[in-house]
């Protein structure tokens, strides 16, 4: 069974620095698919600015047309914070043996340690790690010593094993950022070609991140 490839994020909104992460990944590690799990309710930072229902609706129109790309909605339906290392386990229960590939951008493993139980997540699936401009590898320390001790030597191991191997990498580095798109929203600028037409017509339909006018 090939890889599961498991995108997590906030998603406020989903950009091009997503979805071309998660096209080169499916293509360069030959993974089965790569499923998109929107979170619910953040818990190392605060909160999105866009609810988690639209959040989800448009990372469903982003992701439309690409086949072995999905979306999972069960860190929006839960009550509960969004914890990887909850959802990784459930995934794990739901299949056992499959290789399963977490993908997180360099910026986000800078801050691995802060996540809860985050020694236990390599042992639940390898990590994938990518590249993203302007946040540099790890200096000594804990996180460089996890690199070093469980580093991939390619995709193939990925395939090998249901998890524990660390591989980063280096995608088309696309310097896009969800804060930098709310924010030229807010300043009534176009995000067009940093993320989909139909996100972009999602959310110039809603009215996400342009503040409602009080009555
Ligand atoms: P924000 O600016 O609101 O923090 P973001 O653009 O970092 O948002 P998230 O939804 O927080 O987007 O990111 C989900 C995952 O995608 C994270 O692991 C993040 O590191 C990764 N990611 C986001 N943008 C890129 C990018 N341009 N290149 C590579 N990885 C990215």
């Amino acid at each position: 069974m090939r890889p599961l490839g498991i995108f997590g994020g906030t998603f406020d909104p989903v950009h091009y620095g997503h979805l071309r992460t998660a096209f080169e990944l499916l293509q360069a590690l030959d993974l089965g698919e790569v499923r998109f799990i929107p979170a619910g309710q953040p818990p190392h930072r605060g909160a999105p600015s866009c609810g988690a229902r639209h959040r989800l609706a448009m990372v469903r129109a982003a992701i439309a047309d690409q086949p072995g790309f999905t979306v999972d909605d069960r860190e929006v339906r839960s009550e509960e914070p969004s914890w990887t290392v909850t959802t990784l386990r459930a995934i794990r229960a739901e299949a056992p043996e499959r290789p399963l590939c977490l993908i997180i951008g360099m910026d986000a493993f800078r801050g691995f340690t802060q996540w809860r139980e985050w020694r236990e997540i390599p042992t639940l699936a390898h990590l994938v790690i990518a590249r993203r401009p302007g946040t540099s590898d790890p200096g000594p320390g804990d996180l460089r010593g996890l690199l070093e001790e469980r580093a991939a030597a390619g995709a193939l191991d990925l395939h090998a094993i249901p998890g524990g191997r660390i591989l980063v990498h280096e995608g088309t580095p696309l310097e896009i950022s969800s804060t930098a798109l709310r924010e030229m929203i807010l300043a009534g600028r176009d995000p067009r070609y940093l993320l989909p037409d139909p996100v972009r017509a999602y959310i110039r339909d809603t009215g996400c991140y342009v503040p409602q006018p009080t009555r």
